[in-house]
C-alpha cells in the first residue's frame, strides 16, 4: 500500500526546523531501536521507517524534492532521485527548454546603454490556465500592451519631413567634457541626454520619443506538465529598445486555477473520495474521476477513512521526461444520514452483535492502547 508520509512518521509539522527533525528522529530511534525491543517484531520496521524519513528530511535538497514531489521525488526505485533530472527546480527547466524557460526574471540585464541606445524593458504577463490545460499543455493567444517603434517617424522622433539635428552642445557625441581645474570630466550631454541628436520638430504621434503604445497578439505554447509559477520566456517580445536598442523579453508566468476535484502536488494529483460505510466494510468497486475521465478503483474490504489508494500514471506528465505522476485517492468513509426507522433498526442490530468486542474496531483498539501508554509512559 502507499508509503507513509515522512513528516507523519517523525511526528513533526511540515515546517519543522532541522533541529525539530533531529530531535524527533532521536526520540523514535531510541524508542524503536531493535536492541531495546527484542520482543517486539514490529520495532525493526518502525526503526527503519524513522531512519528513512530522517535521511530524507535532514537533507535540504532531498527534503525540498520530497515536499514538491512526494515519495516519487526521493524514492530511488522511482528513477529520478533528488538532484537528478527534473527535480532541480527552475534550473532543470532552463536546461531542458533552453530558450523557452529562462531562469532570470526581469533581473539585471535591463538597460544596457551605449550612447542613448537602450534595451527595451522586460514585460511580465500572468497567464491563468486550468489544471487540465497545465496537464496536457496548451497553446493560447495573449494580447499585450507594448511600446513599439513609432510607425510615423520610424523611431527617429522627428516630425515627418524633418530629421533630428546633431546636438550642438556635444557635437553629436552624446558626451561632454568639462574642465575643472586640472581634471577633465566626461559627462552625459545634458541637452540631448546622450543621444547626440536634438529634435526641433517632434513627431506628433510619439511626442519625440520614437515609440508608441500598441497592443499585440502573441501565440504562447505552454508545455504539458507546467506548474504554478513556471515561466515561459518569449525572447525579444518585450518592449522595443530605444534608438535601435535590442528589445526586452516577455515572460509569461503560468498561474493554475484551483481545481474543484484535484489538488496538485508536483506531478501527483490528490483527490478525496467519499465511500459508503458498507463499501468500506465489505469492499467493492467505485468509479473515480481522473483527468482522462472515469476510472475504476477496487476498494478492499475493511477499508478505513484516510487510507490512500495510488493509481499509477494517472497524475500529470512530468515536464521533463516522459513519466507521469500518480493519482492518490484519499478515502473518507461516510456516515449514513437521513435513515429510516427500518434502517436504524438494522444498524442497531449490527451494533448489538459487534458491541463489547474490540476485534471489529482496529482503530479504537489502537486508541485504547495509546491511552494506556499515555497513563503509563515508556521512560526515555
Ligand atoms: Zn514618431
Ligand atoms: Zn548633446
Amino acid at each position: 500500500m502507499s508509503k507513509k508520509d515522512y513528516y507523519e512518521v517523525l511526528g513533526v509539522n511540515r515546517d519543522a526546523t532541522a533541529e525539530d527533525i533531529k530531535k524527533a528522529y532521536r526520540k523514535l530511534a531510541m524508542k524503536h531501536h531493535p536492541d531495546r525491543n527484542p520482543d517486539n517484531p514490529k520495532a525493526e520496521s518502525l526503526f527503519k521507517e524513522a531512519k528513512e524519513a530522517y535521511e530524507i528530511l535532514s537533507d535540504e535538497e532531498k527534503r525540498a524534492a520530497y515536499d514538491r514531489f512526494g515519495h516519487a521525488g526521493v524514492d530511488p526505485s522511482q528513477g529520478a532521485g533528488p538532484g537528478s533530472a527534473g527535480f532541480g527546480g527552475m534550473g532543470g527547466f532552463s536546461d531542458a527548454f533552453g530558450d523557452i524557460f529562462g531562469d532570470i526574471f526581469g533581473g539585471g540585464g535591463g538597460r544596457s546603454r551605449q550612447g542613448g541606445v537602450y534595451r527595451g524593458a522586460d514585460l511580465r504577463y500572468n497567464l491563468d490556465i486550468s489544471l487540465e490545460q497545465a496537464a496536457r499543455g496548451t497553446e493560447t493567444q495573449i494580447r499585450i500592451p507594448t511600446m513599439v517603434t513609432c510607425e510615423t517617424c520610424h523611431g527617429s522622433g522627428a516630425k515627418k519631413g524633418t530629421t533630428p539635428s546633431t546636438c550642438s552642445t556635444c557635437g553629436g557625441q552624446g558626451q561632454v567634457r568639462m574642465q575643472q581645474g586640472f581634471f577633465s570630466l566626461q559627462q552625459t550631454c545634458p541637452v540631448c541626454h546622450g543621444s547626440g541628436k536634438t529634435i526641433s520638430n517632434p513627431c506628433g504621434d510619439c511626442h519625440g520619443s520614437g515609440r508608441t503604445k500598441k497592443h499585440k497578439t502573441l501565440s504562447v505554447k505552454i508545455p504539458a506538465g507546467v506548474d504554478h509559477g513556471d515561466r515561459v520566456r518569449l525572447a525579444g517580445e518585450g518592449e522595443h529598445g530605444v534608438s535601435g536598442g535590442p528589445p526586452g523579453d516577455l515572460y509569461v508566468v503560468v498561474q493554475i486555477r484551483p481545481h474543484s476535484v484535484f489538488e496538485r502536488d508536483g506531478a501527483d494529483l490528490h483527490c478525496e473520495m467519499p465511500i459508503s460505510f458498507a463499501t468500506a466494510a465489505l469492499g467493492g468497486e467505485i468509479e473515480i474521476p481522473t483527468l482522462d475521465g472515469q476510472a475504476k478503483l477496487k476498494i478492499p474490504a475493511e477499508t478505513q477513512t484516510g487510507q490512500v489508494f495510488r493509481l499509477r500514471g494517472k497524475g500529470i506528465k512530468q515536464l521533463r521526461g516522459s513519466g507521469y505522476g500518480d493519482l492518490m485517492c484519499h478515502v473518507t468513509v461516510e456516515t449514513p444520514v437521513r435513515l429510516t426507522e427500518e434502517q436504524k433498526g438494522l444498524l442497531r442490530q449490527l451494533e448489538s452483535t459487534t458491541h463489547g468486542s474490540d476485534t471489529h474496531s482496529p482503530k479504537a483498539k489502537t486508541f485504547m492502547d495509546k491511552v494506556r501508554d499515555f497513563f503509563n509512559p515508556i521512560s526515555e
